[in-house]
């Protein structure tokens, strides 16, 4: 197990040194977001890449992002997107909104990114009622036990062809399929799983991520929208 992880490691390493080299903002993004306090939870660059090419090959003008945390994943996205595309954020802690604001305006996308602030599940129910035009890609990347309630309420955001992706589909603690029942954070993770690999609209895969300092496997869920 250890000599796996650190193996492990070293291929996120070999991926992060060659394949995802950040941009000054994005360097700045991720290092200022964690002197300011925030967690270490934003995706890794390895990671950051793949949205930012998922995004080049949707090329998205319309973007829906849940949970900014300092906005390092929204910048990945943001610079993915269509030349005349504009994303929303949503996030509900006032802190990190306005670390994520310093972040968008170093990196010139302060008129092309909205934050939007409150509970996820109130303002995506908010943007359904308001008949909100469908979005081109959504990342979903909040709180896990939301993960199902995010999925449908994405689905009525989305059209034919859209993109939905979303973060950290594989549950850091338990055995794969059979977590500790009072983990309600896995226990969603692997309810969001079975329906999104089920559901009549969705054509899904689960793409392996490695993460973190020791090299967790993780993933990113990839799923088109197709009726
Ligand atoms: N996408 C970011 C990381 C997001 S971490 C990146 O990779 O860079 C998850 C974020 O979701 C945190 O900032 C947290 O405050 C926010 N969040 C968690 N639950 C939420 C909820 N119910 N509504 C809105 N935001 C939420
Ligand atoms: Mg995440």
């Amino acid at each position: 197990m250890i000599a796996e992880l650190s193996r492990n490691r070293q291929v996120k390493d070999y991926l992060c040194s060659f394949f995802s080299i950040e941009e000054n903002e994005l360097i700045y993004a991720r290092e200022h977001s964690l002197e300011a306090g925030l967690k270490a939870i934003a995706v890794p660059s390895n990671v950051g890449k793949m949205l930012y090419l998922l995004c080049r090959l949707q090329n998205p003008k319309k973007i829906l992002e849940i949970g900014t945390l300092g906005g390092y994943s929204t910048l990945w996205l943001a610079k993915g997107m269509h030349p005349e595309g504009r994303l929303i954020t949503l996030e509900r802690e006032e802190k990190h909104i306005q670390i994520a604001r310093e972040h968008f305006e170093r990196a010139g996308f302060e008129n092309r990114i909205e934050l939007r602030q409150g509970e996820a599940e109130g303002l995506l129910k908010q943007m359904v009622a308001e008949n909100e035009p469908p979005f081109d890609l959504i990342f979903i990347d909040a709180d896990k036990e939301n993960y199902p309630v995010y999925l449908d309420l994405t689905l009525a955001l989305s059209r034919p062809g859209t993109l939905i992706l979303s973060d950290n589909l594989i549950p850091k603690r338990g055995e794969i399929l059979e977590p500790d029942p009072r983990d309600t954070e896995a226990v969603s993770i692997y309810d969001f799983n079975a329906r999104m690999a089920a559901h009549p609209r969705l054509e899904s895969m689960l793409f392996p991520t490695i993460v973190g300092e020791n090299g967790r496997v993780d993933a990113l869920g990839v799923a088109l929208v197709h009726s």
